[in-house]
C-alpha cells in the first residue's frame, strides 16, 4: 500500500505531520492507499518553493513558456489513458467518463496556449503631445487552487494551465478523497520542462486550506467545492487581502415544455442526471415538467433507467459507485425522506444488481415524482444519482421555481419553440444555459461559472475571465524628453 506525498519544488516531499487520510477504491469498497495531510511546516515549504520559483518564471520568455505548455499538452494527450485509470480507481467514475473529464481539461490547456495573444496590452500613441500610454498584464505571484473530489483532473486544469502560462507559480490543494491525479499531472509538467517550484501539490484538509487562505505570500485563491465552504473561502480569503473566486454547489433544473421531443428529453435527463453517478456540479437533478408531459416523460425515463448497467468503472458499465460509503448512505437517506414528504419513488436505486464487488459504494439510478418543493429532496444539493420530477402548469411557473433556488449554476430548456427559448435565456437567473443541451458546460474560450450561491466573486473559471483573474494590469504613461518639455507647473496634468 503506497503513501501519496506532497509534490514540492519538483519532487516528492515526505510529510512529518503524522496525519494521513484514507483513499478508497469506491468500486471495491476498500482503502487502497493513504494520503498525507499537511501541517504548518509543509504549507510553508510549498508556498516558499512557489515564491522562490516566481521571479525566474515570471521573466521566462513567452517563447519558452509556450514551448513548455505545448510539451505538456502533447504529453497529456499521449498519456491520458494512464490518468483516466487513476480517476476511475480513486473516484469510481467509469473509464469513458474519466476520458471525457480529461478531454475537457485538455481543452483548457489548449486555450491556455493562446496566452501570448490574451495577455497583450493596449497602446495609445500621442495621448498628449509626445506622450504615449500603454497597458501591461503581469502575473500575480503565488496562486492557490483548492479543488473538489468530483473532477480531480479537470477542475485543477480549469485553473493551473492559465495561471502558469500567465507567469504565476501554483500551490494546488486537491481533494484528499482522490489525490493521485494531482501528483501525476505534476510529474508530467516536470517532464514537459516546467522548472521546479512552479507547480506544487500540497495535500491536506482544512489545515492546509486555512494555511493557504492566511498566508501573506499567496496572492489569489481559486476554489471549487460545496456552497458553505465556497462562502467561507470567499470571506476568509478576502479578509486576508487576496483576490478570490469561489465556485459553489448547484441544483440544476431542466424545464420541459409540452412541445419538446420527449425521446430526446428522456435521453438527456438520463445522461445528465445519472452520468458520473450524479456527482457533477452540472448534473440535472430536477426535471420541471410543464403539463401534460410528466406521465409520458416519466415512462420514457423509467424505461431507459432499466437498461443502465451499474458497476465497476473498468468493466464497460454506464454508471459507477459513489465516492465514499458515508456519501452513499447520505444520498440514500433522501429516498426515505422523499417518501416521508409525500413524493412518489418511481425507481428505487437501492439494492440493485451491480457488476462489481459487494462492498462497493453502490446506489442505482433513482427517479422520484411529485417532489414537494418544500422538501429537502428538492432544496438540498444531493450530489448523487437521484432525479426529481416537479410538475408545473405553465412556463411562468417553471421559471419562477428555477429563479427561487439559492443556486444558479446551470439549467436547460427543452422545446422546439425558439421564442420560448429566447425568453428563457433572458429571464432565467442562472449562469450557464442549455437550449436542448442538458449539460451546458461552456467551451474553454467562454468562462465557466454560475450565479447566486453557485459562485462567490466576480471572476468565472477559464475563458477570458481567467486572464483577468491571474494577471494584474499596469498603465504606463511615457514621454521621451526633449528640451521643449521643461518648466515648472504644479497644476494637475492635463492633456493637450
Ligand atoms: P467540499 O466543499 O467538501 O471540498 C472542496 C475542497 O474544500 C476540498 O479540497 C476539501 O479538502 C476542502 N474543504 C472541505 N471542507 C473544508 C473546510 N471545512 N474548510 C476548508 N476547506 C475544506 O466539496 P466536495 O465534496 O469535494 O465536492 C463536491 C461539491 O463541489 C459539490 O457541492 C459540487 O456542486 C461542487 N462543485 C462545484 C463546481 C462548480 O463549478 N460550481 C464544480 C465541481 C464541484
Amino acid at each position: 500500500m503506497s503513501l501519496i506525498e506532497h509534490w514540492i519544488d519538483g519532487k516528492n516531499h515526505p510529510s512529518a505531520s503524522g496525519r494521513t487520510g484514507p483513499v478508497f477504491d469506491p468500486a471495491q469498497g476498500v482503502k487502497q492507499r493513504d494520503v498525507v495531510l499537511a501541517d504548518e511546516a509543509e504549507i510553508e515549504a510549498a508556498v516558499a518553493a512557489a515564491k522562490a520559483a516566481f521571479p525566474a518564471w515570471r521573466d521566462t520568455s513567452i517563447a519558452k513558456r509556450s514551448t513548455i505548455m505545448f510539451a505538456f499538452r502533447e504529453l497529456l494527450n499521449a498519456r491520458k489513458g494512464e490518468l483516466a485509470a487513476i480517476l476511475t480507481s480513486e473516484h469510481g467514475k467509469v473509464l469513458s467518463d474519466a476520458a471525457g473529464e480529461i478531454a475537457r481539461g485538455l481543452e483548457v490547456v489548449e486555450f491556455a496556449l493562446s496566452f501570448p495573444h490574451l495577455m497583450k496590452g493596449d497602446f495609445s500613441e500621442n495621448v498628449s503631445t509626445g506622450v504615449d500610454v500603454y497597458s501591461l498584464r503581469q502575473p500575480l505571484g503565488v496562486v492557490g487552487i483548492i479543488s473538489p473530489f468530483n473532477f480531480p483532473a479537470m477542475v485543477p486544469m480549469w485553473f493551473f494551465p492559465i495561471a502558469i502560462a500567465a507567469g504565476n507559480t501554483v500551490v494546488l490543494k486537491p481533494s484528499e478523497k482522490d489525490p493521485s491525479a494531482a501528483n501525476w499531472m505534476a510529474e508530467l509538467l516536470t517532464e514537459a520542462g516546467l522548472p521546479d517550484g512552479v507547480f506544487n501539490v500540497l495535500h491536506g484538509d482544512k489545515v492546509a486550506v486555512d494555511g493557504l487562505l492566511e498566508h501573506p505570500d499567496v496572492k489569489s485563491i481559486s476554489f471549487v467545492g460545496s456552497t458553505p465552504i465556497a462562502q467561507y473561502i470567499y470571506e476568509t480569503a478576502a479578509k486576508n487581502g487576496k483576490r478570490v473566486q469561489a465556485l459553489g454547489g448547484a441544483k440544476n433544473h431542466m424545464l420541459v415544455l409540452p412541445d419538446a421531443d420527449l425521446d430526446l428529453v428522456a435521453d438527456s435527463a438520463v445522461n445528465a442526471g445519472f452520468g458520473s453517478a450524479g456527482e457533477r456540479c452540472m448534473a440535472i437533478s430536477v426535471v420541471v415538467a410543464v403539463e401534460p408531459v410528466a406521465d409520458e416523460l416519466i415512462a420514457k425515463i423509467t424505461e431507459r433507467v432499466a437498461g443502465l448497467k451499474v458497476g465497476d468503472g473498468t468493466r464497460g458499465c454506464d454508471m459507477g459507485p459513489l465516492i465514499t460509503k458515508e456519501h452513499r448512505d447520505k444520498v440514500a437517506s433522501y429516498l426515505d425522506l422523499a417518501v416521508e414528504d409525500g413524493a412518489e419513488l418511481v425507481v428505487d436505486g437501492r439494492g440493485i444488481e451491480v457488476d462489481g464487488e459487494a462492498d462497493g459504494f453502490w446506489l442505482g439510478a433513482t427517479l422520484i415524482d411529485k417532489v414537494p418543493t418544500t422538501s429537502r429532496v428538492y432544496t438540498d444539493e444531493i450530489f448523487g444519482p437521484v432525479l426529481s420530477v416537479v410538475r408545473v402548469a405553465t412556463y411562468e411557473e417553471g421559471v419562477e421555481l428555477i429563479n427561487s433556488s439559492q443556486y444558479g449554476n446551470g439549467t436547460a430548456i427543452f422545446t422546439n419553440d425558439g421564442g420560448a427559448a429566447r425568453r428563457f435565456q433572458n429571464e432565467v437567473e442562472v449562469g450557464m444555459i442549455g437550449i436542448n443541451v442538458p449539460i451546458p458546460v461552456p467551451v474553454s474560450y467562454y468562462s465557466f461559472g454560475g450565479w447566486k450561491n453557485s459562485l462567490f466573486g466576480d471572476a468565472k473559471a477559464y475563458g477570458p475571465d481567467a486572464f483577468h483573474f491571474f494577471t494584474r494590469q499596469k498603465a504606463v504613461t511615457a514621454r521621451w524628453l526633449d528640451p521643449s518639455h521643461g518648466g515648472i507647473n504644479l497644476g494637475f496634468p492635463q492633456n493637450a
